[in-house]
């Protein structure tokens, strides 16, 4: 007969990669079990007294690593999963290896496009301060009386703030005047006007 196994699933939480391998029942009630990464960063370990069995899962969605205690039935039938305890979310696997290998594969895209939504996020604007400052000049001079006007005669406009820019939008004429704010420079020009006049129709 062969012997019987169990995958045991987690997501790296220092290189991300999704890291599978299976232990037999036999190992698993007669000792404690250990899955590393092949980064030798983290390990996925399951404890066994005896009674319960004690997990530590180091955790790719939150990085930290999580504890959890289960009956040996949980570990040792059926399929299961463990939750993050900060974001409850699934971040370890345990049961048949095509279960396992199907919930991780979802589970590391979905940090994959967690993590990528996170590096655009702080990658908003190409200068974080020089768009700080550009948006507080600007404030400033809408905030004097015609601050911020349209050749069309207009004084209602939108603004729309882009990675290296701000637009000020004409609301009646759909004229545009771009204020860069990338560098210094773009900072120093806004600063030496004391209006803004957008060069509407
Ligand atoms: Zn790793
Ligand atoms: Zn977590
Ligand atoms: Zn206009």
């Amino acid at each position: 007969m062969r012997e019987e196994m169990r995958t045991f699933g987690y997501l790296c939480p220092k290189c991300g990669k999704p890291v599978m391998a299976a232990r037999s029942i036999f190992a698993l009630e007669a000792s404690n079990a250990e899955v590393a990464c092949s980064c030798g960063e983290t390990a996925l370990r399951a404890i066994f007294d005896g009674e319960r069995y004690q997990i530590y899962v180091p955790c790719g969605i939150c990085g930290e690593t999580h504890m959890a205690v289960c009956e040996p039935e949980r570990v040792l039938r059926g399929a299961t999963a463990l939750g993050c305890a900060k974001t409850k979310q699934f971040c370890c696997f345990i049961g048949p290896e095509g279960t396992v290998e199907k919930n991780l594969r979802e589970l590391s895209i979905l940090a994959e496009k967690e993590k990528r939504q996170e590096d655009e996020g702080r990658e908003a604007f190409l200068d974080n301060v020089i768009m700080y400052e550009v948006l507080s000049e600007l404030k400033d001079i809408a905030a004097r009386p015609g601050g911020v006007t349209c050749t069309c005669g207009s004084s209602r406009y939108g603004m729309e703030i882009r990675r290296s820019s701000v637009d000020l939008v004409c609301r009646d004429c759909g004229a545009k005047l771009r204020i860069p704010a990338a560098t210094d420079r773009d900072l120093d020009d806004l600063c030496c006007h004391l209006k803004l006049v957008i060069p509407g129709k």
